[in-house]
């Protein structure tokens, strides 16, 4: 059977993908429409985003369902489709690896409102759509679930619930930090900072704390992310970096940070013990392959096989 998420990133670190979005929009999506729509009317182009993971060298796949659930489909007219979305999703992840073995992230994202005092929604309206994302990203086979892009705790714990009801083997919690002005330190647009998420996330029921996208966290505060997370928890750490900071040039967003410059992060991160490493907005299949490349490199020098096990445990 295969061996849980939680479990193999204990006996060696795993390389993520990167960007969807932003891959979405190179392959056509127009700006302000459904990307997770394509799971249904596009296949064809979404499965071609991630097997370039693939062969970049991506253990980990996160879906295009980040605003699968049924409040965030609604605003494109897309509530009748809410389940097929998500199990699209992962059945489109699941063929990218072919017959290579990999696990598929079922990804919850932001709901996109506030809740009440603050906002227009209810705690039992948000439940009700992160439950039915949840149970569908389950039931079509996702290995984990990662409620991404989180800023509150009161949501993170909404989608950890869900998680939780759907059945879900592994549970991925992922913060979104933004560096302060004075750049001493970084915290959620909600105010909250890592230590407190990561106890947060332990405590819940969380497998994996993680971070990713945010403003300014470049690869170095991810890495001070990792340090900080450590200090707190013994659970595994995912990171996923912007590919630096988004730049209008010529009505485009470009992100300004090239693959060899991301690279150069990736070991730091490894020695700060991080477990998973992908990159997030901006970052492509150039990223990816860049950062196998050091990490290959780096876990040869450890005396660990990049597809598994120890070489000196391998005996016949
Ligand atoms: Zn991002």
């Amino acid at each position: 059977m295969k061996k849980l998420l939680q479990d193999v990133i204990r006996e060696r670190p795993l390389l993520g993908d990167g960007a969807m979005g932003t891959q979405l929009m190179l392959a056509g999506l127009e700006q302000g429409n459904c990307g997770e729509a394509w799971n249904l009317t596009h296949p064809d182009r979404v499965l071609a985003i991630q097997r370039r993971y693939v062969e970049a060298g991506s253990e980990c796949i996160i879906t295009n369902t980040f605003g699968g659930s049924r409040i965030m489909l609604t605003r494109h007219s897309e509530a009748d489709h809410v389940v097929e979305v998500n199990k699209a999703g992962v059945e489109i992840g699941r063929q990218a690896f072919g017959h290579r073995e990999g696990y598929v992230l079922g990804d919850i994202g932001p709901f996109g409102g506030l809740l009440q005092p603050f906002g227009d929604f209810t705690v039992s309206q948000v439940r009700a759509a992160l439950e039915e994302q949840a149970a569908a990203l389950v039931d079509g086979g996702a290995d984990a679930i990662i409620i991404e892009t989180q800023t509150s705790l009161e949501e993170l714990s909404i989608g950890i619930k869900a998680a939780q009801a759907a059945g879900a083997k592994c549970i991925i919690g992922s913060m979104a930090y933004d560096v302060t002005l004075d750049g001493s330190t970084f915290r959620t647009m909600m105010g909250i900072e890592p230590e407190r998420a990561a106890e947060f996330m332990e405590e819940h029921g969380a497998h994996i704390v993680a971070l990713n996208c945010g403003t300014g966290m470049e690869m170095q505060r991810a890495r001070d992310a990792v340090v900080r997370y450590k200090s707190v928890t013994t659970l595994p750490v995912m990171v996923q970096p912007n590919a630096g900071k988004p730049q209008l040039i010529n009505m485009k967003v470009v992100y300004d940070e090239t693959p060899e410059q991301m690279a150069k992060g990736v070991v730091p991160l490894l020695k700060a013990g991080a477990s998973i490493i992908g990159s997030c907005c901006g970052s492509t299949p150039e990223h990816i392959r860049a950062f196998r490349k050091v990490m290959g490199e780096f876990l040869e020098s450890k005396g660990i096989e990049s597809n598994g096990g120890r070489r000196e445990s391998q005996t016949l």
